[in-house]
């Protein structure tokens, strides 16, 4: 893995900051040049909310990555039950996918207990989530379930979205990589999801796998170890 130092530079040669920068700067410029209505000013601020939210959200995934290459991350390792956790984060994407036209399901929920950090663990099923409501079409149905896989615990998401061709199947968790940017970056992201995702996965002993077809669908699993050894295969 690469440190801070390398990966830093992909920041700065990236749009990814340059572009929201200078949006709020043209923005207001515009806006400062002669007298406006108030109705303008508003439109004004909504777009520079727009940017100052997507930058927002940007800081926090580069904090939270630049903490995890010092190797700073305050660990929680409590016992929980994964299943819980992918209804919880179902149950909330609910609306996004409602919203989106798309289905969102909870198919199976076996007992899962794990020992894990539940707010990291949160993020990583958020992610997986997002990514199927972003790239699923509308009409389209998204499932979740929990269940043994091998010898671990899976959380199965599986959408019937745009799908990933193999030529980029390999770089989906580097740092940044989108496979269309100027689809995702419509959706807001910066590429940092699956990266950040499989850096929680990894210190929790587990990982991340996805399997994809374009144009038919996706299945990310996240996978982690039993809280109790032979827990998965008694199940
Ligand atoms: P962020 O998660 O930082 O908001 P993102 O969603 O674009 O941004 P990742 O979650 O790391 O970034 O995903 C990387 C890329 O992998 C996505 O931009 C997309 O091209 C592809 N991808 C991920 N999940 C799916 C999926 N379920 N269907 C199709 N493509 C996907
Ligand atoms: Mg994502």
């Amino acid at each position: 893995t690469r440190s801070l130092c390398d990966w830093s530079s992909d920041v700065c040669s990236s749009d990814l900051l340059r572009t929201p920068l200078a949006v709020l700067r043209s923005e207001a410029e515009v806006a400062l040049r002669s007298p406006r209505e108030p109705e303008q000013y508003r439109q004004v601020l909504e777009t520079m909310l727009e940017e100052v939210e997507r930058l927002a959200r940007l800081a926090d995934q580069l904090l939270f990555l630049s903490r995890k290459d010092a190797g700073l991350i305050p660990r929680v390792r409590e016992p929980l039950e994964l299943q819980k956790l992918a209804e919880d984060v179902a149950e909330l994407m609910h609306l996004v996918a409602e919203a989106k036209s798309v289905t969102l399901r909870v198919e199976h929920l076996a007992s899962c207990p794990v020992r894990a950090d539940e707010d990291q663990l949160r993020r990583v099923l958020f992610n997986l989530v997002d990514n199927a409501i972003k790239f699923t079409p509308r009409g389209g149905t998204i499932s979740v379930r929990c269940e043994p896989v091998g010898d671990q615990f899976g959380v199965i998401i599986t959408d019937t979205g745009i799908g990933i061709g193999s030529e980029h199947l390999p770089h989906i968790f580097e740092r940044f990589y989108r496979v269309d940017p100027s689809r995702s970056s419509e959706a807001g992201g910066t590429g940092l999801g699956l990266a950040i995702g499989r850096a929680i996965a990894e210190a929790h002993g587990g990982s991340i796998r996805i399997e994809s077809t374009a144009g038919v669908g996706t299945a990310a699993t996240l996978l982690l170890p039993p809280l109790s050894p032979t827990a998965a295969s008694d199940t």
